[in-house]
């Protein structure tokens, strides 16, 4: 018999990518069919003097990630995959470590200073930091990504996808961790803000948000890992973004799995321009 420390030996030596690892952990919970709500803490406060109504052409989106920069190609090794939440700590903390390793100098050459995101894994979100009663999605707050094991275990696309679900969820929460460093995440809860979260402009600035966020994850993703891993997050990624019934402020999945194929296709920060691309390409 191996004992559980004799387990996490073995689990950690045996480094993979994640499209080697099969799982098998349970995937009997029920898909979110929606995942990461965009949380930030930006004051629910107007400009003073603006009343807002909705503008046809509003001010361009002012975002240094808008560059030639490009996520260097690297073998981001994960350890095996488990559902023991022990190992699943480890496995998310090494990713978080690849994340940071990858940006880092992208944003240091762009002149954006940078600080790495923190993780907290948990299943029992509770914080009131950013102003929200408890999520059963993962979502990001201030420099802290929370990824909720609910929102990867559940995924559509099968039990082989949850590692890479989860990597590409946390590198999409990253996304937004990128936006907040870059500045474009407060500007843009702001405009939201104003313009109403549950408006038709609200609502779509919010996709743009999103959708930018998987064409980050999607750069990450494309860098790190081997097409098959990239083949597992691609089936997941199209069977997210909104459903029926919910605010339409993810994209549609079709969408989300689109601009997340063009960070992985592409990786080049200013094709994942979501700010001045078509209604079409953000709905
Ligand atoms: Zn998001």
């Amino acid at each position: 018999m191996l004992t559980g420390a004799l387990l996490a030996v073995i689990a950690l030596a045996g480094l993979i990518t994640i499209a080697r690892l099969s799982t098998d952990s349970v995937g009997d919970q029920t898909p979110t069919g929606q995942q990461t709500p965009l949380t930030d803490t930006v004051p629910a406060v107007q400009l003073p003097g603006t009343a807002a109504p909705a503008q046809a052409n509003p001010a361009p989106m002012e975002d240094p990630l808008l560059s030639a920069g490009t996520v260097t190609r690297q073998d981001c090794q994960l350890p095996a995959w488990s559902d023991n939440p022990n190992y699943v700590k480890v496995f998310v903390l090494v990713a978080l470590g690849c994340l940071n390793n990858a940006w880092q100098p992208v944003l240091t050459g762009l002149h954006v200073p940078f600080e790495p995101a923190q993780v907290e894994l948990t299943g029992d979100v509770t914080t009131m930091d950013c102003g929200r009663p408890p999520e059963r999605n993962s979502f990001y707050c201030d420099g802290t990504i929370f990824l909720v094991p609910e929102s990867y275990l559940g995924t559509s696309a099968g039990p082989a996808s949850i590692p890479a679900a989860a990597v590409s969820m946390l590198a999409h929460e990253y996304g937004h961790h990128l936006q907040h460093l870059a500045g474009t995440l407060a500007e843009s809860t702001t405009r939201i803000t104003a313009a109403g979260r549950r408006s038709a402009a609200g609502l779509e600035l919010a996709r743009r948000v999103e959708l930018q966020a998987q064409c980050l994850s999607g750069m990450f993703m494309g860098a790190a890992f081997d097409p098959p891993s990239i083949e597992l997050a691609r089936q997941d990624n199209f069977l997210r973004g909104d459903s029926a019934g919910a605010d339409p402020d993810h994209g549609t999945p079709q969408n989300f799995g689109t601009w997340f194929m063009t960070g992985v296709t592409r990786n080049v920060l200013q094709e994942c321009d979501t700010w001045t691309a078509s209604p079409e390409a953000v709905r």
